[in-house]
């Protein structure tokens, strides 16, 4: 008999960490589960599915190679898998890492015998909650330069490398004219992905790989094609390329192929041989340091009923064009939802300033919202979205994670990206036939909330220039037309 059984989650597939940290091959016996869910395949966009399944049986193949034993059982749950797993080896005490949900560790509890705490994260849930009830307002910020201070992360005598702690107002530029983005790395398709491909009838993008080795190659590419360059254009939409100087290594870090400290160190080292200038590094650090580990830590800090937040009372049903590019003609919409489809993943501002921004400003039910934002991106964790769409995209939750809502009009699109030029809608215009459904629909969204905003300084200057259009009327009426039409998925 085995000393040990130890239960892999699909999202902590790393040899270092977890319940694989002292395996030992011979000793304990390693299992993985597939579910009816990733089976069925039922609402889940096929590339991640694919990505998460291939993924799980390349680490399955490599710990075979390293001498384990493992099983990788299909069943209709995971606790149902690792009970049936369980009786073949009566009396081998399972062990698991915790898991990464609320609902996932509640499962897990009746049949696993010894829990180990969560190690796939840069924070331990006592250093967060010691800061948490230190501050006023547990906001990204004040965050971030803890972890800046506390992981000694590109800092100099106690201060921030480059004399300020972000370099946000280098980072905001649009996309570049004549600029020729470096090509992504794709990734050939072996005979386990073509396995789990023709499992599922599904065509792989080839955009993400499925083993270690790929998503190494994609941390060195990001390094030598992308990192000097990463931080200017961060928040720039380019529909001439995909990915940009993004990293691409969300979908990796998010199912364990990479493990942040090791991200975090490859990033240092690269910074210190002195070509990458610090907006881009400190940008970079910020998303894995600072976002990443907020996110996260912000999901348990809140509690499990905090997705069912409405603060805002959003009754809006999910508006067809979510499911569907060709129910709009907004370029930029229709365009973000076709590289949905393509490789299930855009970066975070047409998530955030693009589809969240409408979603918010059009009054889209929030819990529908963030059951359409699970189901269509590769990186879509439950405690990645939840404070994500609920705290910062749809400010479902009265302003307790972000202080402002992150609504803007076509203005900021207009600026951010190249789509504006090739839509029948104007991003200056808010009345009118032509008039983007953005700006419309944002000043629309700031008159409807006008009393719930009034008391927050940081929307005064918002409010400010509600009040001075002379307009609103004819905007307000132009608002329920757009509504109506986006509903009936014909704008
Ligand atoms: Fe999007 Fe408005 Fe620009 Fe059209 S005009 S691409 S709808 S922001």
């Amino acid at each position: 008999m085995p000393r040990s059984l130890r239960y892999v989650a699909f999202d902590q597939l790393h040899e270092r960490y977890g319940v694989m940290s002292d395996a030992v091959p011979g000793e304990d016996v390693i299992l993985l589960v597939e579910n009816e869910a990733m089976l069925s395949g039922t609402n889940w966009h096929p590339e991640r599915l694919f990505f998460y399944r291939s993924a799980a049986r390349h680490f399955a193949r490599l710990l075979e190679g390293r001498g384990f034993q493992v099983h990788i059982h299909q069943a209709k749950s995971t606790t149902v898998g690792l009970s049936e797993l369980k009786a073949r080896y009566p009396g081998v005490p399972l062990h698991a890492t915790s898991q990464n949900s609320f609902r996932q560790n509640e499962r897990l509890e009746s049949i696993v015998d010894v829990i180990r705490a969560n190690d796939f994260f840069l924070t331990p849930p006592e250093v967060f909650r010691e800061w948490a009830s230190s501050q006023r307002n547990i906001v990204m910020e004040g965050f971030y330069r803890l972890q800046r201070t506390r992981l000694n992360v590109l800092m100099e005598d106690g201060k921030p490398v480059g004399g300020a702690w972000n370099f946000d107002k280098e980072n905001r530029l649009g996309p570049p004219k004549n600029y020729s983005w470096p090509e992504p790395l794709y990734f050939p398709i072996d005979d386990i992905d073509d396995s789990v491909a023709s499992e599922m009838g599904h065509t792989p993008s080839g955009c993400w790989s499925t083993t270690r080795e790929g998503a190494l190659a994609q941390l060195e590419r990001f390094f030598s094609q992308h990192f000097a360059n990463f931080g200017p254009y961060e928040d720039a939409m380019d529909p001439s390329s995909w990915s940009m100087h993004h990293s691409l290594l969300s979908p990796y870090l998010n199912n364990g192929l990479l493990h942040p400290q090791e991200v975090l160190d490859a990033a240092l080292e690269r910074f210190s041989q002195g070509d990458i200038p610090i907006a881009s590094a400190e940008g970079f650090v910020r998303q894995l340091i600072g976002w990443r580990e907020y996110v996260y830590a912000m999901y348990w800090h809140q509690g499990e009923e905090y997705q069912k937040r409405n603060g805002l009372g959003a009754t809006t049903p999910l508006l067809p064009l979510f499911d569907d590019a060709a129910a709009t003609s907004m370029k930029c919409v229709s365009s973000i939802i076709r590289d949905i489809d393509t490789r299930a993943w855009v970066h975070h501002i047409p998530r955030l300033m693009v589809l969240s921004n409408l979603a918010l400003i059009a009054g889209v039910q929030p819990q529908e919202f963030l059951a359409w934002m699970r189901r269509r991106f590769i990186d879509a964790a439950e405690w990645v979205m939840v404070p994500n769409v609920i705290g910062m995209g749809v400010h479902a939750d009265g302003g307790e994670m972000m202080t402002k809502p992150y609504a803007a009009g076509g203005a900021y699109i207009s600026r951010m990206s190249n789509y504006c030029k090739d839509c029948p809608y104007n991003p200056k215009l808010r009345t009118g036939e032509t008039a983007c459904p953005f700006t419309t629909l944002y000043w629309d969204f700031l008159a409807r909330h006008e009393e719930a905003f009034s008391g927050n300084h940081r929307m005064a200057q918002q409010l400010h220039g509600l009040r001075r259009l002379s307009d609103l009327p004819e905007v307000r009426g132009r608002a329920a037309t757009v509504l109506q039409a986006l509903t009936s998925g014909k704008i």
